[in-house]
């Protein structure tokens, strides 16, 4: 396990996150014995003398080692803040994290940690299909830089997806393989321990490959990337993590020296998050486990009234694998608990599946997900209306797929909402 700071433990044993996260890495002395970390809306620190501004600088740029202990101080708030800095610690121990890195959006992690790793003529190997902000980064942004991406199907067999990879003509400058998994909006998984074996066995010669795994959708408490290989785990803080559709924030975690070129990077783009936001996050993580936990309890509740009623067709819920579904075994594998994200088909088409959005009355017509309140969206017209019919078509994300985010409400409440609903289709 990752070292921890002292109060991560009592009496040696560490204790479990989610009892850590109201106070963890914040100490009341610093800020007149207030019991939660302020906020600390200032752009730049002051030095105590002109020695210490130098020792922080040369940490700060690597020019030198840090003696033990030593650790780099406060110096700019592009570069370091206590409210980024405490929340930074906090998410690293959901993940068992060396260390992490916050961002003022899922993309800027997603763009930062990227670019960090992959350069001109290289190769990103990824599921398909992708968040549509980070396909439109991959396809049109990098391939303007000379970034090729070549996709897989999220859900293929790993014999299918190594032949993919092992038939690839630009294998040889393979740099990267990003995972999304459970895939959007179907749930497909995708092996990440595999993936990692495939990283080792195409490595171009002593080239490093790097596994980075997009683990918004059943992160940080149902899947944890790096235990099964990944090198580095991304979020989308503005879902579970923010959990409150209030606040759009990201982060990129992983081992300490997987994280210095993307730290490094992220001081130089300037993509790091705000004290505000950072402050809001950790607001939020302390509610965390309790909300994923609800959240998925409601899921369930939710998958099962869908999977009964005459007017769906197909229920896509991690939930309702079992014994004799391709996927299971990966999911005993790699999930830990099937999450809150269910999609299903209406029988019918858009025209019903729009009868129903417009009929729901509790449960919000929005994107996004993760929030403590219920969303409904139609992928095809919505979040998906990006990629081509065959493509949409090939992985399920037909007229009559709708995509629910359960949020915390009263599962009966849900149930109800949805059954008056589908019978107005
Ligand atoms: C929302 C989302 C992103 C992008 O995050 P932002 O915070 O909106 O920039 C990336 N990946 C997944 C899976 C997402 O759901």
């Amino acid at each position: 396990m990752t070292e921890r700071k002292p109060e991560g433990y009592i009496d040696g044993t560490p204790l479990h996150p989610e009892s850590l996260m109201m106070g963890y890495g914040y100490k009341p002395e610093w800020s007149e014995g207030a019991i939660k970390c302020p906020i600390f809306q200032t752009s730049t620190f002051v030095f105590k003398t002109a020695e210490e501004g130098k020792a922080f600088f040369e940490l700060a740029y690597g020019l030198r080692e840090p003696k033990p202990g030593e650790q780099v101080g406060l110096i700019y708030s592009r570069i370091n803040n206590p409210d980024l800095e405490i929340l930074e610690d906090r998410l690293c121990l959901w993940d068992e994290a060396e260390d992490g890195a916050v961002f003022e959006s899922g993309m800027a992690a997603i763009a930062t940690a990227v670019l960090a790793y992959v350069r001109p003529g290289d190769m990103i190997f990824h599921n398909e299909p992708l968040y549509g902000g980070t396909d439109h980064l991959f396809r049109s942004v990098l391939r303007e830089f000379g970034i090729h991406a070549v996709p897989f199907p999220a859900g293929a067999p790993n014999e299918q997806v190594e032949a993919i990879l092992a038939d690839c003509p630009l294998r040889d400058r393979l740099a990267m393989i990003y995972i999304e998994t459970p895939a959007n909006p179907t749930n497909a998984l995708v092996d990440i321990e595999f993936c990692s074996q495939l990283a080792k066995r195409y490595a171009p010669n002593g080239r490093e490959v790097i596994v980075a795994v997009d683990n918004t959708f059943l992160g940080p408490l149902w899947q944890h990337p790096l235990k099964h290989g990944a090198d580095l785990v991304l979020y989308s803080a503005t879902k579970y993590i923010g959990g409150h559709s209030d606040v759009i924030a990201g982060a990129c975690l992983g081992s300490r020296a997987k994280l210095a070129p993307v730290k490094a990077l992220r001081t130089f783009l300037g993509t790091m998050a705000g004290p505000w936001t950072g402050w809001l996050l950790m607001r939020s993580l302390e509610t965390l486990k309790l909300r994923m936990t609800a959240q998925m309890k409601n899921a369930r509740y939710v998958a099962d009234f869908l999977a009964d009623h005459p007017k769906v067709q197909r229920v896509y819920y991690l939930g309702h694998l079992t014994e004799g579904h391709p996927q299971f075994a990966l999911y005993r594998k790699q999930c830990l608990a099937p999450g809150g994200m269910i999609s299903f088909e209406i029988v019918g088409g858009e025209a019903e599946a729009f009868r129903f959005l417009n009929a729901l009355k509790l449960i919000k017509l929005a994107v996004s997900l993760g929030s403590t309140e219920s969303l409904a969206e139609h992928p095809a017209t919505m979040t998906h209306a990006d990629m081509p019919r065959e493509t949409q078509q090939a992985f399920g994300i037909t007229d009559a797929l709708i995509r629910l985010s359960v949020g915390v409400e009263h599962p009966e409440d849900l149930v109800l909402d949805l059954k008056q609903a589908l019978e107005r289709v």
